[in-house]
């Protein structure tokens, strides 16, 4: 039998408990990012002062670098609720309807990767944004109606990766942009020890500063290595931690010194072993890789050109001379000493 798929609102996944338990609670605990921290502390601070709701927020920027952290912090900051959605889920005016009728006054509504709603549902969401009101047809043909619902103000954050893709009249009607950009080592170093702290895994600052150099500035990538570190440690290493112990896990996964990872290298590797160095366009690199050339766009290919391995010209990625010279120098898998 032929099955369909029911479009359907998704339930955000709840992140694992240790997520969870490192990710910033308040805005305060936050680290790095301090000119956008300030700005949003500033008009959170005048939304509470005048009893106001918040106004529309878009927050973009590479995965993993807290806007879905930024996102969850700012009605903790205004006293207020959450709702979470995701752009991918919302494929119909319909399915985004429970949560702006759901909105309580001043409350929050997320949307996460708002580059993928479709135009319709953009649409049905520019009167909701402007006025707090939405058109809803009721019938078909000469019978259909329009009625206006009345909505209780509310503030609406989208994240995304993309914002090149999000249409202009929906950009216009955030009132308060952000980008997120790469965090320092030093600010990574800082996160470092307060998640090992959360983890119970103390470390020295050499230790701290050496995750903090392989983590490609994001966060969620320093987590990860920390608790990656962590396992290593408890299973090779009775549970000491040193910088040895953290580099031999580090390039155990491949992650060499600038913090990429065997894929990131795969990719530079396509562009010049089999391009010729390019100039070669994204979906001829993702076609000889085997993957898609969306996940090239999000996940890899921001921090490669951020640390200039490779260049975007009109004909396409060319690898530079750095990305050469950083190809030259293959990680030295296991061979780190442990102490
Ligand atoms: P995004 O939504 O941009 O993909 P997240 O907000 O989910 O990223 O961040 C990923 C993880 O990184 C969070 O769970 C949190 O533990 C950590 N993190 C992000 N930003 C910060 C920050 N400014 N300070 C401390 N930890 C952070």
């Amino acid at each position: 039998m032929e099955s369909f798929r029911q479009p359907s609102i998704q339930a955000p996944e709840e992140p694992p408990p240790e997520d969870r338990a490192l990710r910033p609670q308040r805005m305060e605990e936050m680290i790095g990012q301090r000119a956008v921290h300030e700005r949003l502390m500033i008009a959170i601070d005048a939304a509470r002062k005048r009893g106001e709701s918040l106004g529309h927020i878009l927050l973009d920027g590479p995965p993993g670098l807290g806007k879905t952290t930024f996102a969850t912090c700012i009605p903790r900051e205004l006293g207020t609720t959450i709702q979470i959605a995701s752009g991918a889920a919302l494929a119909a005016p319909k399915d985004l309807l429970p949560y702006l009728t759901n909105c309580s006054e001043g409350s929050v509504l997320f949307i996460d990767e708002i580059h993928r709603l479709p135009i319709a549902v953009e649409e049905f969401l520019y009167p909701a944004m402007e006025d707090f009101r939405i058109d809803i047809t009721l019938g078909d043909g000469v019978a259909a109606r329009t009625i206006n619902m009345p909505l209780r103000p509310f503030t609406l954050v989208g994240a995304t990766t993309r914002a090149g893709l999000i249409s202009a009249p929906l950009r216009d009607r955030f009132v308060i942009r952000e980008h997120l950009d790469y965090y320092s080592p030093a600010e990574l170093a800082a996160i470092v020890h307060r998640s090992s702290g959360k983890l119970s895994m103390p470390m020295d600052d050499e230790t701290a500063n050496e995750i903090a150099h392989r983590s490609r500035g994001t966060p969620r990538l320093a987590n990860n290595r920390l608790r990656w570190i962590r396992d290593f440690s408890t299973s090779r290493a009775e549970g000491l931690m040193s910088v040895g112990i953290a580099r031999t896990a580090l390039e155990m996964q491949g992650i060499d010194e600038l913090g990429l990872d065997g894929f990131d290298r795969r990719y530079l590797e396509t562009i010049q072993r089999v391009f010729a160095g390019g100039p070669v366009g994204i979906e001829a690199i993702a076609h000889t890789m085997s993957t898609a050339s969306d996940t090239l766009e999000d996940d890899v290919e921001p921090y490669l050109l951020r640390c200039e391995l490779v260049i975007r010209t009109p004909r396409g990625r060319r690898i530079t001379p750095k990305g050469e010279d950083h190809l030259g120098a293959p990680p030295k898998v296991g061979q780190g000493k442990l102490f």
